[in-house]
């Protein structure tokens, strides 16, 4: 090894489902949404000119976290704005787990945590969930450097009810805790009604699963004034434009329609339970999702084998080879269309196994 390459700050990345280029494919894997986003996100991409790309967007990200602040009946200064939710959360471990104790979240949760964990040299300790994917809260009360739940978790679905995520709070004055609800427009209650009573709450939330906006990367962070302040201390000190002029512009088109949204998410949450229903009678069991996805498994049917079975057939699904979930899939809710492709597979493939 040469000598500078002794001193590389050497990670070992987080790896994103894949994005395959090709036409015709069911792609359930990534948990984007099947449907378009707002109309008026079209509308104000149409009206865009390239000129207006000559000046740097406005650093403090105005129009977008006015925006936010209205929709969740929020102040200006209790929002921060980051490049998808990835980008909030680093910035949040960046900014708040300094303490050199250990930072805790779930043994199976979003893998991104344990990487941002390593890259920042934050110490963490993973705490086991139950046989049921559930939270054992008292595993949440010991010294700690700082809390991160995602709610519902990923890849499991599972929701953790508001009085647990209050418990937890009150057992940890003095501590941040960062509930990540990625998918909590799909079912669930959102911890952000709990932000004028927890100066050490910080709620992040992202457009790219509910708001069909993956693809234009724009996440937040909801909290009390102190903390969105520190953000932006340590935002500032890395980069002022973080949020370019589209993201500004089709964020705000988003947010205003609030009609087409919930149209949106009804869709989604009535397939949902289509699906489950349906893989129930084909034997599989899976925790009660309240996300955009189902982690499931089949008692006589190995997940490996059925992932490869399914993307021979082009339906690509998640599958992680990880300890205690290696017999799992995580499928996320498409168009009724297409979960009827996938679910007429599924007979097929749980027929000629049982035969
Ligand atoms: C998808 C996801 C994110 C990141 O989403 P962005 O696209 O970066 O906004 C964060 N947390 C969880 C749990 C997710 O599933």
């Amino acid at each position: 090894m040469s000598a500078w390459e002794q001193n590389v700050r050497k990670v070992v990345p987080y790896v994103p489902g894949e994005q395959p280029g090709q036409e015709g494919i069911i792609k359930l894997n990534t948990n984007e949404n099947p449907y378009p986003p707002a109309p008026g996100v079209a509308r104000a991409l149409r009206e865009m000119e390239s000129k207006q790309l000559r000046l740097y967007p406005d650093p403090a990200a105005s129009v977008l976290v006015e925006a936010l602040a209205g929709r969740y009946g929020l102040r200006p200064e209790q929002v921060f704005v980051g490049v998808g939710s990835d980008d909030v959360l680093a910035m949040a471990f960046l900014t708040f787990f300094n303490s050199g104790k250990p930072i805790l979240f779930p043994d199976i949760t979003y893998s991104f945590y344990d990487v941002w964990a390593k890259l920042f040299g934050i110490p963490y300790a993973c705490q086991m969930l139950d046989e049921n994917f559930c939270i054992r809260r008292e595993d949440y009360v010991r010294e700690n450097g700082g809390i991160v739940l995602a709610n519902p978790n990923a890849p499991t679905g599972v929701a953790e009810s508001i009085e647990g995520i209050r418990w937890i709070l009150d057992k940890n004055p003095g501590i941040i805790v960062i509930i990540d609800e990625a998918y909590i427009d799909f079912g669930g209650d959102s911890a952000v009604s709990l932000i004028p009573e927890y100066e050490n709450l910080l709620v992040v939330q992202t457009f790219s699963k509910s708001r069909s906006m993956a693809g234009m990367r724009i996440g937040c962070a909801l909290g009390q004034p102190k903390l969105i302040k520190y953000l932006n201390d340590v935002k500032y000190s890395f980069n002022s434009y973080t949020m370019d002029l589209p993201a500004l512009k089709l964020g705000v088109e988003s947010v205003k329609d609030e009609e087409y949204f919930q149209e949106t998410l009804r869709r989604i949450v009535a397939t949902r339970e289509r699906v489950k229903t349906e893989l129930g009678k084909l034997g599989f069991v899976f925790p009660d999702s309240r996300s955009n996805f189902v982690f499931v498994s089949h008692p006589r049917i190995q997940a490996r084998e059925l992932f490869e079975a399914l993307k021979e057939r082009r339906i690509y699904v998640r599958y992680f080879p990880k300890p205690r979930i290696d017999n799992y899939l995580r499928i996320t809710i498409g168009t009724d269309e297409e979960m009827d492709v996938l679910l007429d597979f599924l007979k097929k493939y749980v027929r000629q196994k049982e035969r």
